[in-house]
């Protein structure tokens, strides 16, 4: 599929950075947000996150000026119709996205592929109430969009392996890497080992195991991280924390015994570089 008009719902955090990856590669991009003092933020942010990679000599004034020509805003969802591609990442609540989905389903046309941003959500519950739902996907980019090379492409339980395909392939042309997570389960990949992680590195500070920053420390120096768990934390904004553990209570208690899985590969004598295999061949 040609994919050349993406729309992007939500002009915050995430749809401008997706806004100004999917412009600056030459993709038509309509942004809308319920205001338009709300796109006119998320176009301050494009400029001058292009500003900024001006001043470090990574892009060129032409590059933004060829970026925000790509751009057009909208508060009206019509303005979506003849888009290619929907993503959206609009707010972290399944009403909020359903709506979306469920109005798009009736103005978009029935082979315009539907994306979800969302950072934790059941895909299948987003898609529940729209027209076509085989298109339906998630795509989850991280934060911040123009410098993390991931996109975690997620299979809701509708979704067509043509939707699958066509999903890796706008992600390549996005300048991204797709893997894909073949249950909608909660957290995805990435999140479900992050939350895990990061729990416990907040456990390990309310049990007054040590301080929030030699945790960091401890973190950056001892496995090579870039990033410690809290300042991790801060960055990606702790007021989605809560949102995101909400949706992971599903999921079993971390079991702190021996996963099948790896005595599995103990018991064949596989105990990674040491042995020539492990989870990998060396
Ligand atoms: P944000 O609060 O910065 O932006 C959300 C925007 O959506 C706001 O501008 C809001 O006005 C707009 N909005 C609300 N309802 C809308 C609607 N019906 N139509 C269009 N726009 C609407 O949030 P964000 O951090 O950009 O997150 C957006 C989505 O991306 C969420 O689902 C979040 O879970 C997901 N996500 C966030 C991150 C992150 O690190 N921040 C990473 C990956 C995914």
């Amino acid at each position: 599929m040609g994919i050349k008009k993406i729309g992007i719902l939500g002009a915050g955090q995430m749809g401008s950075g997706i806004a100004q990856i999917a412009a600056g590669r030459g993709y038509q991009v309509v942004l809308r947000d319920i205001k338009q003092e709300f796109c006119d933020k998320g176009l301050k942010t494009i400029r001058s996150s292009i500003e900024k990679r001006i001043a470090k000599g990574k892009a060129t004034a032409e590059d933004l000026e060829k970026t925000l020509a790509n751009i057009t805003t909208t508060e009206n969802m019509e303005d979506l119709k003849d888009c290619d591609m929907i993503i959206e990442a609009a707010v972290e609540r399944l009403d909020v996205k359903q709506s979306i989905f469920h109005d798009l389903g009736e103005i978009c046309r029935p082979d315009c592929l539907f994306c979800t941003n969302t950072s934790s959500m059941s895909i299948t519950k987003i898609m529940s109430d729209t027209k076509n739902p085989e298109r339906g996907v998630g795509m989850h980019f991280f934060f911040p969009v123009a410098a993390m090379k991931l996109v975690e492409v997620i299979r809701g339980e509708k979704t067509s392996d043509a939707t699958v395909a066509a999903v890796y392939e706008a992600a390549a042309g996005l300048g991204k890497t797709a893997v894909e997570c073949r249950t909608d389960t909660p957290g995805f990949i990435v999140n479900r080992c992050l939350f895990a992680f990061m729990l416990e590195a907040v456990h390990c500070y309310e049990d007054g195991v040590a301080s929030v920053d030699d945790i960091d420390t401890a973190i950056k120096l001892g496995l090579n991280h870039p990033m410690g768990p809290f300042e991790m934390m801060d960055l990606s904004g702790l007021d989605t924390f809560p949102h995101v553990c909400e949706t992971l209570q599903s999921l079993p208690v971390t079991d702190w015994s021996t996963p099948k899985a790896v005595q599995a590969l103990i018991d064949a004598g596989k105990f990674g570089r040491k042995s020539g295999e492990g989870w990998h061949k060396y």
